[in-house]
């Protein structure tokens, strides 16, 4: 008998659900151990907190003594609370979070000990980033880094430890992070949008980008996931047979949360309210054994930290509960993939959706402006908001018949197409008055305030308007989210820009009324961006023709795809508002490449080794028993032992024939892999190993999963797909 297999399975049938404790009131504990507004009035001076937040709502400096008095107060804080350490908290290119814990014990002369934490140790550290990707930037510059406070996302207490949330960049002043671009993409989005929206009220003066992702995961019990090094190890299965049953019946999707998961979601939440993370929504999704998890939004860098907070979180209580979180974006072939949708929006400081319809005809044209600006930007850089969600994992989804295609559209359903039908239809040049009451009326004023396609969505579309927010729905479950925001805020802001600089040009020199001229531009960008909307099935083939027509890019592998990323029109667009320079973006998109090769590379050894030792093994172990049964028969039937011998002669030879191609595969894989891995240049290399090496893995799999068909159940090494994906 298999152990590994069998006594992980074993394991399971021990499970109960692992109790826990929940406040009645969640709203009591929420964000408790978050420094925020409440925790610093109470530990702050007035001069320091003043200074805090000031930072927080106009970005302004803080004074180095002043640094000190909030780090005494922030220590203070967080003493009463049982912390005894603190570390910057940052999210380096490898996309997951770093943390480098320091106590706040400190000797003094005389023997005795202190607590300590000064403002330095507050604004900024020097951890030993040598190990972090870096693109090469710090060969070819300066080789150190530094990590400096971000004030915009509180400090939290996470176990005993006060994390300081940082942004991490080069001496030079390269970004080393995720967090440094999407600071000035948020800050360049806030201008450009707050200019726009002063054309409707001159009260506005801070727009926020808002985020709301919602989390899909698969929850696999421990033992299992621990007894399969594929899981263990790249996080997805790389073989497996399809259980009989799936996902046919759509019985999991919305069903009764099994009672050892719904703990764990408990649990869970508590902890994320602790931590300020407002989650609100948990379900069942699609495949079995799969979830999804979604918070209230907030503004953009505290809902990426948030994810982030999140995703490690995650991993921590699941580990209490003898579960194992898979994140990867497609762990288990013929059921659902996972993905984050991020839902995106702009707020004004007056409490304002620029993405929400109102209840006049003015504030619709706000609505309409912001509307069909992100329309224009997303025609415009389609391809880089491709890229900024490409990895080898997002693969699967994209361009692989999984929701949704690799090709970037834009669904808005059919009222608002009727909308901008007609405002397709006005006047160049000034309206007369009939027509402009005629538009405010009957098209921009009929908008209703809450939209009905809202219920009406298609599922298919990879960038959804869906009521009041548009729904980027291609960004991968384990992406960290600062890549697309990133990318989209910063298109949208360099479109807000543009729109700005047209509408203000027709008011100076044709003297043309501030309304005449955005109808105007506005008209122009419906005509320049029509072929980014696209409201049908996004899976077939059909469209993917009609895509290619349309000049649409669809990139299904992540090398094809990142090239946008360093593409002449995306550094432009980078460097012209100062999100990133040439230099960060080309070091970024060989990290990202490096990244993929690794992935592919590491996947195909797990493969190897697993078709190899394990799969092949027990195969001829399975053989062996037949040969042994066919040669008794023959012992006792003499020459008639073939009549009764045939199914098990058949088998042998099936067994056999897999084998063969099994091995062969392998051998040719690891071929292909000698030959790629000699290629210096990061990009052809990343080719090389998604054409010359992946298409092997699905060759090696087939024969695999062939097999653990024909072997006897009793002896197959591998936790099945049934035991994974319904074990409860
Ligand atoms: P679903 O798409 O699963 O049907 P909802 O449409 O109810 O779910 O909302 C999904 C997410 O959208 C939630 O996380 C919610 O906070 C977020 N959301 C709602 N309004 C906004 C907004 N204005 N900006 C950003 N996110 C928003
Ligand atoms: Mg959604």
């Amino acid at each position: 008998m298999s152990t590994l297999r069998f006594e992980a399975i074993k394991e399971t049938f021990k499970r109960t659900p692992v109790s826990v404790e929940e406040p009645a009131r969640r709203s009591e504990i929420f964000g408790k151990n978050v420094f925020n507004e409440a925790a610093m009035r109470q530990y702050l001076t007035k001069d320091s907190f003043k200074s805090v937040m000031d930072a927080i709502k106009n970005g302004s400096k803080i004074e180095r003594h002043i640094a000190d008095h909030i780090s005494t107060g922030m220590k203070e804080w967080a003493i009463a609370k049982g912390a005894t350490h603190y570390t910057h908290w940052f999210q380096p290119l490898t996309g997951a979070t770093a943390e480098k814990h320091d106590a706040f014990f400190e000797t003094m002369e005389n023997g005795q000990a202190i607590e300590k934490f000064g403002g330095g140790q507050l604004v900024q550290q020097e951890p030993d980033a040598s190990s972090f990707p870096n693109g090469g930037i710090r060969n070819t510059f300066e080789a150190r880094g530094y990590t400096a406070w971000d004030p915009t996302s509180p400090a939290f207490i996470y176990g005993t430890t006060l994390c300081i949330p940082t942004v991490f960049v080069a001496y030079t002043g390269e970004a080393l992070d995720y967090k440094t671009p999407l600071l000035r993409a948020l800050q360049t989005i806030d201008n450009a949008a707050t200019a726009v929206a002063k054309y409707f009220d001159k009260n506005v003066t801070k727009v926020n980008a808002t985020l709301g992702w919602e989390q899909e995961y698969f929850l696999i019990d421990s033992a299992l996931a621990a007894s399969r090094p594929d899981i263990s190890l790249a996080g997805r299965t790389l073989l497996g047979h399809s259980s009989a049953k799936g996902q046919q019946l759509d019985d999991h999707y919305f069903g009764s949360i099994p009672a050892r998961v719904l703990n764990f979601m408990r649990h869970l939440e508590t902890e994320c309210m602790l931590l300020g993370i407002p989650v609100k929504t948990r379900h069942n999704e699609v495949a079995p054994n799969q979830f999804e998890l979604a918070p209230i939004f907030e503004e953009t860098n505290l809902a990426v930290d948030h994810n982030s907070l999140l995703m490690d979180l995650m991993h921590k209580v699941a580990d209490k509960h003898n579960f194992k979180v898979l994140f990867h974006e497609k762990p288990f072939a013929n059921v659902n993939g996972s993905g984050k949708h991020n839902n995106w929006s702009l707020a004004t400081d007056t409490g304002v959706n620029l993405l929400g319809p109102g209840s006049t005809p003015m504030k619709n044209l706000q609505f309409l402006t912001f509307f069909i600006n992100t329309l224009k930007a997303v025609n415009e850089y389609e391809e880089l908001l491709r890229a900024s969600i490409a990895s080898a994992s997002n693969d699967h989804r994209l361009g692989a018949n999984e929701a949704p295609p690799a090709i970037i559209s834009a669904f808005i359903g059919s009222q608002l197409t009727e909308v901008l039908d007609e405002l397709e239809k006005v006047t160049s040049g000034k309206l007369s008055p009939q027509e402009k009451t005629d538009l405010k009326l009957n098209v921009v004023g009929k908008i209703p305030e809450i939209l009905l396609d809202n219920t009406d969505r298609n599922r298919t579309s990879p960038f959804a308007f869906t009521g009041n927010k548009f729904e980027f729905r291609a960004v991968g479950s384990t992406a960290n989210c600062a890549n697309p925001m990133t990318v989209l805020n910063a298109i949208v802001a360099k479109q807000l820009i543009d729109f700005k600089k047209e509408v203000d040009k027709l008011i100076k020199e044709k003297k043309m009324k501030k309304d005449d001229a955005i109808f105007n531009v506005l008209k122009e960008y419906i005509k320049d961006s029509k072929r980014i909307r696209f409201e049908g099935d996004g899976y077939g083939e059909a469209w993917e023709k009609e895509a290619k027509k349309r000049g649409l890019s669809n990139h299904k592998t992540t090398p094809e795809a990142l090239k946008a990323k360093v593409s002449k029109k995306a550094i432009a667009l980078f460097e012209e508002l100062g999100i990133m320079s040439k230099v960060e973006l080309e070091a970024r998109y060989e990290i990202e490449m490096e990244d993929y090769t690794m992935r592919i590379q590491i996947e195909g050894r797990i493969l190897g080794d697993i078709a190899r030792n394990h799969v092949i093994p027990t195969a001829i172990r399975y053989q062996n028993i037949l040969i042994e049964n066919v040669q008794g028969l023959k012992n006792i039937y003499g020459t008639d032992f073939k009549k009764l011998a045939g199914e098990q002669l058949q088998l042998i030879e099936q067994i056999s024939e897999h084998i063969a191609k099994i091995n062969k595969g392998i051998t040719d894989m690891i071929e292909a892999r000698k030959k790629a891995n000699k290629i210096e240049n990061v990009e052809e290399k990343a080719v090389a190993y998604c054409d010359d090496v992946k298409p092997f893995f699905q060759v090696i799999r087939y024969h695999c999963d062939k097999l653990e068909l024909l072997v006897d159940d009793e002896i197959w090494p591998l936790t099945k797909y049934r035991e994974l994906l319904f074990t409860k």
